[in-house]
């Protein structure tokens, strides 16, 4: 039986098609190349942006004469769009064997169970009168690469910016316990990890009171995680600016697996708009935040998210904006033109900065953000970076560029790049 996963949205969105997968991989389920060869499609979809959710219906309905031709064929909608719409999937597509909002991840197991065990016993009888064979197990589902493991610790968010569909369709935030996150940590690295990638929504806010009744805080897990044999590297996505504080500063700059990389979304320069925004800091605030960090962890880099066109966004605004990012000189910049999604508080006002306005600002903004990253690909070539095999040949450094590199590839070794030159976004070097 083979099973194939679609995973749309962020890297927690591919984290948990690993973890969707899971129950029917214990089932004896098989990754499929393509949902031609499946049994099974899982569908995690995302709703934080229209673009998102109007791809995941459009996948659910062309998944319709997939099923067609083999009714016992079994399609899983899950994610953050089947909790927005489920109700509304469930009567528009019939054929959906399954409908699980992102709210009731921890649940999914029982709810396969008992909504589709007749169903995977039926497709085990049919294929075993096919005799089909078993497949190569091949990377890890949700894996950003064989040497690379996702480990969600948290979920859902406690903050309620006004732009943001998360809180709604993730709910409140729930912290796992360090000795899970501990036990699968060391899981995934005798599965062949060399890098643990932290996730949660606002991942630094991670706390937990152990069985000794001592909470424990996300420096002390990131410093735990980066103990655990075999890991050679600890990334995390995506971190809250509210928890980045001086225990923060010192867990990165004492462990040396720890990325040093930090994305920190800014989302606007304006006080008056990160008040609208409900982003809990000044521009000040996030600036003074952004300098401990570089000054407690030499060399650190630090990435941001931009949105531009906000409601009510003037061109004092943008200018404040463009001083904040000249201030921060960011590495690289995630960069949006606001578009209100329907169910946040943001959208009851009115989208009312007109669109050429908005992508004016952007090429304004991205040319800025542009050439940061072009200098701060620049000042490498010519040095030597540690970078950690993803794919054979291609990896990151640890400070969170991309390389490709002549020689030698492995995935899942540490190798030395002399930096000879770059492409778009990426270095290129050899392997020294
Ligand atoms: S912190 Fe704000 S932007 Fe991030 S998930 Fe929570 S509500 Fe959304």
């Amino acid at each position: 039986m083979r099973l194939f996963v679609v995973s749309l949205g962020c890297q927690m969105s591919v984290a948990d098609g690993g973890e969707l997968a899971a129950p029917l991989l214990a089932r004896g389920f098989r990754p499929a190349a393509a949902p031609e060869d499946a049994d099974a499609v899982i569908l995690n979809t995302c709703t934080v942006r229209q673009h998102a959710e109007d791809k995941a219906l459009s996948l659910i309905g062309r998944l319709r004469p997939w099923k067609e031709e083999r009714p016992e064929r079994v399609l899983i909608v899950a994610g953050c769009a089947a909790e927005r719409l489920g109700e509304w999937i469930r009567g528009r597509f019939p054929h959906v064997d399954l409908v699980v909002g992102a709210k009731s991840i921890d649940d999914y197991p029982r709810l396969v169970e008992s909504a589709l065990a007749s169903r995977f016993d039926a497709l085990r009888e049919s294929r075993e009168a096919f005799a089909d064979g078993t497949a190569a197990p091949g990377d890890p589902i949700g894996w950003p690469s064989p040497a690379v493991a996702p480990l969600t610790i948290m979920r859902g968010c406690n903050y309620s910016c006004s732009y943001c569909i998360v809180p709604a369709v993730r709910g409140r935030e729930s912290y796992r316990a360090l000795e899970a996150v501990l036990a699968e940590a060391r899981e995934k690295a005798a599965a062949g990890a060399r890098e643990i990638l932290l996730l949660g929504q606002t991942v630094n806010s991670w706390r937990a009171r152990g069985p000794d009744g001592i909470e424990r805080r996300f420096p002390d897990l990131l410093r735990a995680v980066a103990a655990v044999p075999g890991v050679a590297r600890v990334r995390f996505e995506s971190p809250h600016p509210f928890f980045l504080d001086d225990a923060l500063v010192a867990a990165i700059a004492e462990t040396p697996a720890a990325g040093l990389h930090l994305h920190l979304p800014a989302q606007s320069g304006s006080d008056r708009l990160l008040s609208r925004m409900r982003r809990n800091y000044t521009a000040a605030s996030f600036l003074e935040k952004a300098g401990r960090l570089r000054a407690g962890v030499p060399g650190i880099e630090v990435s941001t998210d931009i949105i531009v066109g906000f409601p009510s966004e003037t061109d004092e605004d943008f200018a404040r904006t463009l001083d904040l990012v000249e201030r921060l000189r960011p590495a690289w910049a995630y960069t949006f033109k606001y578009s209100p999604r329907e169910g946040t508080d943001a959208a009851a006002a009115p989208d009312d900065v007109p669109a050429a306005v908005k992508e004016e600002r952007l090429a304004r903004l991205n040319a800025v953000c542009d050439s940061f990253a072009e200098a701060a690909l620049d000042a490498r070539i010519g040095r030597t970076v540690e970078v950690l095999d993803e794919n054979g040949g291609y990896g990151r450094t640890r400070d969170g560029f991309r390389a490709r590199w002549d020689g030698p590839a492995q995935p899942g070794r540490l190798r030395t790049v002399r930096v000879t030159g770059k492409s778009k976004r990426t270095l290129r070097g050899e392997c020294t």
